[in-house]
């Protein structure tokens, strides 16, 4: 069977010379990829790691990224791709829980010290025996970290060509760490099948045959799924070009939007309302003409948003809809096809949606209900964890927490994350509709709703603003704007005004932590 490391085999093959990674000034072919990969793999295979063995990343959307990543799967081994702003304690925990054999580490930069946190969690981890440094200045063969091997020495001597190791369609390629709202982290087991339909399917979305001519603005995290498969395997799958940003900022989001012609963008809602209110000089009109499609997901896009994004750039934004645990493509709002505002619309081909209650059993008719995936796109279990495995999977279907109505044509609604839920003297509130109802007052750029305890209420609905630049409106005016606009056990009573809101490098607010 495939391995997931023919996406970028393939292009190498077929299209050597095009390009397949740009960051800043480095402008990498396929060939060049393929073969740093084929390194990569050989590498490993000489540090005594075997098929189906553990390999850790830690890396922001740098070039090392895809090296390392396709390196590993082509020795037939486990990528475990981590969250670049995890603490020491945290890595230690990932690469015990996983059983990580080895560490891929980027050594970081003032304000990302990443590289020292990781050695400090490698030197933790016995079991973990190979450390490599991802250096900053590319090339360099000295690690800024006493003791460890950087990149560049490992790979010197290492062969170009590599046979890659034949998997099984079944066989775990990547553990996905879910991304810390919910719970201890744990890791989602996603097969070599698994991402491949889903890059595959996916692609179907993009409204044109792969062509190789279509340029990504990759900078959605690797390390997180969404990012993983729509950003770095779709692009492949389409011998494409990644244009690599390392962290998000809007300003120079739209400059390599400009500059490199892209042609595909997928974020989050906050990156487009970052996009949005970048100040520079931008020529919005050859940004607007180049861009074929684009795409959010990882929390609702909030229907002002996606409002303002077409007055802006001319384009109508497609809403995917995922999870770690599902590859993460399971449905998608298709204006290419038939979209609605607000859903998350259709399942992907070869997925099932359904909704279900507290049992797995089916919910007819509207809902609400939870949805319930099942079809190629669901991960096999979580890594050591049949426990939580079984609270979340039966007879193929996996429940996802997410509550969602659906309509006559079979499109979903999102209500809210089932945890999310605030019930306000027996009545229970949705706090995705009060957000949503907030967003749309001229003054607010970002509100987040939670439940607060309450002495008779048992909870009582309290909002958390981001006020937009310049904004006057008080507390009792917003309070006054959501009155008007929602039932009486809806409207938050106490208005918390913020300049920043706890979130996840993936654009989720930590509700947990405003609570
Ligand atoms: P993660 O595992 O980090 O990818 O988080 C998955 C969760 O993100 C889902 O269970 C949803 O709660 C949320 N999510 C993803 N896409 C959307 C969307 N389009 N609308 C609302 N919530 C979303």
């Amino acid at each position: 069977m495939l391995n997931l490391s023919v996406l970028l085999e393939d292009g190498a093959r077929n299209q050597p010379e095009r390009e397949a990674v740009v960051f800043g000034d480095l402008r990498l072919n396929y060939a060049l990829v393929d073969m740093i990969a084929n390194q990569v793999a050989n590498l490993l295979v000489s540090r005594g790691v075997e098929p189906g063995d553990k390999v850790a990343i830690a890396c922001p959307n740098l070039p090392y990224f895809p090296f390392v990543y396709f390196g590993a799967l082509k020795a037939g081994a486990v990528v475990v791709p981590l969250n670049v702003l995890l603490t020491p304690r945290e890595i230690e925990y990932h690469l015990r829980d996983s059983g990580a054999k080895a560490l891929f580490a980027f050594s970081g930069t003032p304000d990302l010290p990443l590289g020292e946190r990781a050695w400090k969690a490698f030197n933790e981890v016995p079991d973990c025996r190979t450390y490599i440094d991802l250096p900053a200045s590319a090339g360099a063969t000295e690690s800024a970290i006493e003791g460890a091997e950087t990149f560049w020495a490992a790979l010197d001597g290492q062969p170009g060509e590599f046979e890659t190791v034949r998997t099984e369609a079944d066989d775990t390629a990547v553990i996905i760490y879910t991304s810390g709202t919910t719970g201890q982290p744990k890791g989602a087991q996603l097969s070599h099948n698994n991402l491949l339909f889903n890059a595959v399917c996916s692609d179907a979305l993009f409204g044109r045959a792969p062509d190789g001519r279509d340029v990504f603005l990759t900078v959605l995290p690797l390390f997180h799924i969404f990012g993983q498969t729509t950003m770095m395997n779709c692009a492949l799958y389409r011998h494409a070009t990644m244009v690599l940003q390392a962290r998000f900022e809007g300003d120079e989001a739209l400059a390599l939007m400009e500059k490199e012609g892209v042609t595909i963008f997928a974020g989050v809602p906050t990156m487009y309302w970052g996009l949005l209110g970048a100040k520079g000089e931008h020529d919005l009109a050859r940004i607007a003409g180049n861009l074929n499609t684009a795409v959010s997901g990882g929390s609702a896009l909030p229907a002002e948003l996606a409002r303002q994004v077409r007055d802006r750039f001319g384009i109508g934004v497609m809403e995917g809809y995922g999870l770690s645990e599902t590859s993460p493509v399971v449905s998608f709002n298709n204006p290419r096809r038939k979209a609605k505002p607000g859903s998350i619309g259709l399942p992907l081909w070869g997925v099932e949606m359904r909704l279900v209650d507290g049992d797995f059993n089916p919910v007819e008719g509207e809902g609400p209900g939870e949805i319930a995936v099942r079809g190629h796109c669901v991960m096999k279990g979580y890594h050591g964890r049949p426990d939580a495995t079984e609270l979340v999977m039966r007879d193929g279907w996996f429940r996802t927490g997410d509550i969602a109505r659906r309509d006559e044509e079979g499109f979903y609604f999102i209500v809210d994350r089932s945890k999310d839920m605030i019930i306000r003297g027996g009545y229970n509130v949705y706090p995705r509709e009060i957000e949503e109802v907030l967003m749309t007052h001229p003054e607010v750029s970002l509100a987040a709703v939670v439940g607060v305890p309450h002495e008779t209420h048992g909870e009582e609905i309290k909002a958390y603003v981001i006020p937009a630049e310049g904004a006057t409106a008080t507390e009792a005016e917003i309070v006054a704007w959501a009155k008007e606009r929602l039932a009486a056990y809806k409207y938050p009573r106490v208005v918390d005004f913020r300049t920043e809101l706890p979130m996840t490098a993936t654009g989720k607010i930590l509700k947990r932590e405003l609570r």
